[in-house]
């Protein structure tokens, strides 16, 4: 295993569900703000807000790209009452951080990045919470690729214009399937980490279909990290 990671020199992280999983439920609470963000702003009452959501998430790759595409609304204003959640119920993860740790302690050279289709202020109030923020150099969100959501390949031009790393010594941690296309297109290295619980039936279909293009799978990224580090 530790073979295949031996070219490796950049660790791109997705965010949420795979730096923590979706056990915490905090995705719960960003897709019940969702839920009355559209509510609210196209009137609607919550089944049919929920509904439009799934449609936006399903057609669009987000619910922002969704809103922005059919109704024009300021990303801003949707990212900072979605983002409005309370982390506190996610622990500090020590198992994480010590094997973060020995990507740079082990490996000279190497560099950790966090890409994920949130903010980055999101992204710094959920590492604060498991210890971790100190630990990555790069974190590209969502309004530093102009709004545009993985899985798109735009996205990813727009990532690796970014931190311009070279994909072929890059390995992506994703907890989507449909995320991890482009990566491999480009030649990164492609990690699941599939979450351990049972998938809700409304986003289950993001979980199914083609894995080809899926090199590992792992329930438990510190423990995966472990392995290949
Ligand atoms: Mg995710």
């Amino acid at each position: 295993m530790r073979e295949k990671f031996k070219h490796i020199k950049n660790w791109v992280f997705d965010l949420d569900n795979t730096l923590y999983p979706p056990r915490y439920k905090l995705f719960d609470q960003i897709d019940v703000n969702m839920t009355g963000f559209i509510m609210e702003y196209l009137k609607l009452p919550q089944d049919q807000a929920y509904a439009k959501q799934k449609y936006f998430y399903k057609t669009y790759g987000t619910t922002l790209n969704g809103l922005m595409s059919e109704h024009n609304i300021d990303p801003d204003e949707f990212l900072a009452h979605v983002h409005h959640i309370d982390v506190s119920g996610i622990p500090a993860d020590a198992e994480l951080r010590e094997q973060l740790i020995r990507i740079t302690e082990d490996r000279d050279f190497n560099r950790r990045i966090i890409y994920t289709n949130g903010t980055r202020k999101h992204a710094i109030n959920v590492m604060d919470a498991l210890e971790i923020t100190d630990l990555f150099d790069i974190i590209i969100g969502i309004r530093e690729t102009d709004f545009t959501p993985k899985p798109q390949k735009q996205a990813f031009d727009s990532f690796f214009d970014l931190v311009d790393i070279n994909p072929k010594t890059s390995v992506m941690f994703e907890d989507l399937p449909v995320n991890l296309i482009e990566p491999k297109l480009r030649g990164m290295v492609t990690v699941l980490v599939e979450p351990s619980e049972v998938q809700h039936p409304d986003s289950k279909w993001a979980f199914e279909g083609d894995h080809s293009h899926i090199e590992h799978k792992t329930k438990d990224l510190a423990e995966f990290l472990e392995k290949v580090i």
